[in-house]
Parts: structure tokens; C-alpha cells; sequence
């Protein structure tokens, strides 16, 4: 078994990447893959012991297109390349704007928040929209965390500011540029026609695209039929992920994808000759 998207409290997960190699071990995992949202730093606290199993590296990014956005994961990349350091550094700046103009939005709402709050729920973490959430809660000026969501937060609220993304050509870009491998993850999220996602590929395959996500949680076996094909026809290799973040995503496993995907073997070795030909 293989799992090659997962998150840990680098980003919105629940596990430290100790932890979750750990976990991975004792789920009797091949390989994991750490996809943390907008950055690597996973990679710094990984130890260093024979860890009998291979981990990739690997980053879930955030891309805007002309038909909305999407998630584009990178695979054996190098976690020191300095460009995409920067690339994630500005995607940081992007965040922290957007989370100012959100929290002002609400303030000059009459609402109770302050960003001291906000930075201090995250705890250190990056800093988004649950945590202003939970702060209304505990202020008293909603009753749950989805009514924060509905009233003022999701996207169309009164309150809801959208971030700058990457473009697909700028985040397949750096993810080559730091020797990676690029995937297209989960595509049922695109909620596209097979008639607008196939175009949709293609192009993308034009710019680099290396692979498609196609076993996902969350995938029918529908999906995976329509994907693989998808792949096969642009040459694209195909992977294999959870979305694991532990116990906030309590219906999300390990290793817990529904289907039958290609041996780990075949799915590891062309996602690693797909990374090598950028590097
Ligand atoms: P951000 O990255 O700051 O835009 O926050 C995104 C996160 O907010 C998502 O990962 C979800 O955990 C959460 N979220 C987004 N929309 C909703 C919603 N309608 N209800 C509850 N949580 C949401
Ligand atoms: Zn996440
Ligand atoms: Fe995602
Ligand atoms: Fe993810």
C-alpha cells in the first residue's frame, strides 16, 4: 500500500511529520508522500533514521484558472530549491493580505475579532479562515463554526476576501524548477464536464503536466475509470492518495483509497522517472 497525499501540522494537519511516518510504518506503507498546502518545512523535521519506508517530498499548491481553481501537488522535489522558496514565501504574503482585509471586513462588521486572536488559535500554523471562525465562536457572534461560514466567511459572504493564486503555468513551473514531478490532485474537485476537463488537461499537459491523482478518497469508481483513460491518453502517469490529515478528517485513512490502483511499484517508478526529467 502507498499513500502519496497526506498533510501534517505544517499545514492543516494533525500529525507532526514524525508522527505520521510513524503512523505510515505502522500501517504497513510502502511509501508516503507529505503534500503539506504551500510549503515543505515538513522536510526540516523529518528525522534522520533509517525509516523503512520511503518518503517522499512532495507540496500541495493552489492554482487559479480561467475556470476556477484547483490543487496541483509536486513530487520529489528538492525542499531547499530557492525558487520555489520564493514562490512559497510570496504565496505566504498573498495569505497574510488577504487574512488582514478578511479580518477588517469583520471588525468594521461590528463584529468581535482581532488578528492577535486569530494568529493566536492558528497557534503558530498558517493562518485561514477556520481560525477566524472559531474566534466568532468563542466571541459569542456565531453559534458553531459552519454558521461562521455561512454568515460571513465562505466564498460570497459579506466578509469573504479571495487570495492570489499561482497560475497553472507559474506553479508547474516551479514545481520542475525544483526538480518535481507535477500532478493534478483530486480533478473530481474541478467539478468540470468530462467535455471542459479534458480540454482542460490537455492544455496543462502542454505545459508540463506530469501526472493525474486519479485513486482519491473521495473518487467513484466512475472517476477513477474516467481519469486513468484521461491520463493514458496524454501519456500522463497516474498516482495514488488519501488526503489524510488525521483526526480532523476523521473518514479519511491512511493508505484508505477505494479501487484498485496499479502496483505500488509501477505507480512509484514512472512518478520517479516523471520527476527525473526535471532535474
Ligand atoms: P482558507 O485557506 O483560509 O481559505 O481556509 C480554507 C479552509 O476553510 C478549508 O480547508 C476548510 O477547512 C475551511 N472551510 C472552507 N469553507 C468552509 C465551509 N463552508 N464550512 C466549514 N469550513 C470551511
Ligand atoms: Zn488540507
Ligand atoms: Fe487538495
Ligand atoms: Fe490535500
Amino acid at each position: 500500500m502507498i499513500d502519496l497525499h497526506t498533510h501534517t501540522i505544517c499545514s492543516d494537519g494533525e500529525l507532526s511529520p514524525g508522527e505520521l511516518v510513524t503512523a505510515a510504518q505502522q500501517r504497513g506503507l510502502q511509501a508516503v508522500a507529505i503534500t503539506d498546502h504551500d510549503t515543505v518545512s515538513a522536510f526540516h523535521f523529518l528525522p534522520e533514521r533509517e525509516l523503512g519506508l520511503e518518503v517522499l517530498t512532495g507540496i500541495e499548491l493552489s492554482v487559479e484558472f480561467s475556470g476556477g481553481t484547483f490543487h496541483l501537488l509536486g513530487y520529489h522535489l528538492d525542499p531547499t530549491n530557492h525558487e520555489l522558496l520564493a514562490a512559497l514565501e510570496k504565496v505566504r504574503a498573498w495569505r497574510a493580505k488577504r487574512n488582514r482585509t478578511m479580518v477588517e471586513l469583520l471588525a468594521n462588521y461590528g463584529l468581535p475579532v482581532s488578528m492577535d486572536e486569530v494568529r493566536d488559535v492558528a497557534a503558530g500554523g498558517p493562518v485561514g479562515r477556520p481560525h477566524m471562525a472559531v474566534v466568532l465562536q468563542r466571541n459569542g457572534a456565531v453559534d458553531s463554526i459552519q454558521q461562521a461560514f455561512e454568515l460571513y466567511l465562505a466564498d460570497g459572504r459579506p466578509c469573504y476576501v479571495a487570495k492570489s493564486r499561482m497560475t497553472p503555468g507559474e506553479a508547474i513551473g516551479v514545481i520542475h524548477a525544483a526538480g518535481g514531478a507535477a500532478v493534478l490532485a483530486h480533478p473530481y474537485q474541478l467539478r468540470l464536464s468530462p467535455e471542459a476537463l479534458h480540454p482542460a488537461v490537455a492544455a496543462w499537459a502542454g505545459l508540463g503536466l506530469d501526472g493525474l491523482e486519479v485513486w482519491y478518497h473521495a473518487h467513484t469508481p466512475a472517476m477513477n475509470a474516467e481519469y486513468w483513460s484521461l491520463a493514458r491518453h496524454h501519456g500522463l502517469c497516474v498516482t495514488v492518495g488519501s488526503d489524510f490529515h488525521g483526526a480532523l478528517k476523521p473518514d479519511v485513512q491512511l493508505g484508505g483509497v477505494p479501487g484498485e490502483p496499479p502496483p505500488d511499484e509501477a505507480v512509484l517508478t514512472a512518478l520517479r522517472a516523471a520527476a527525473e526529467r526535471w532535474q
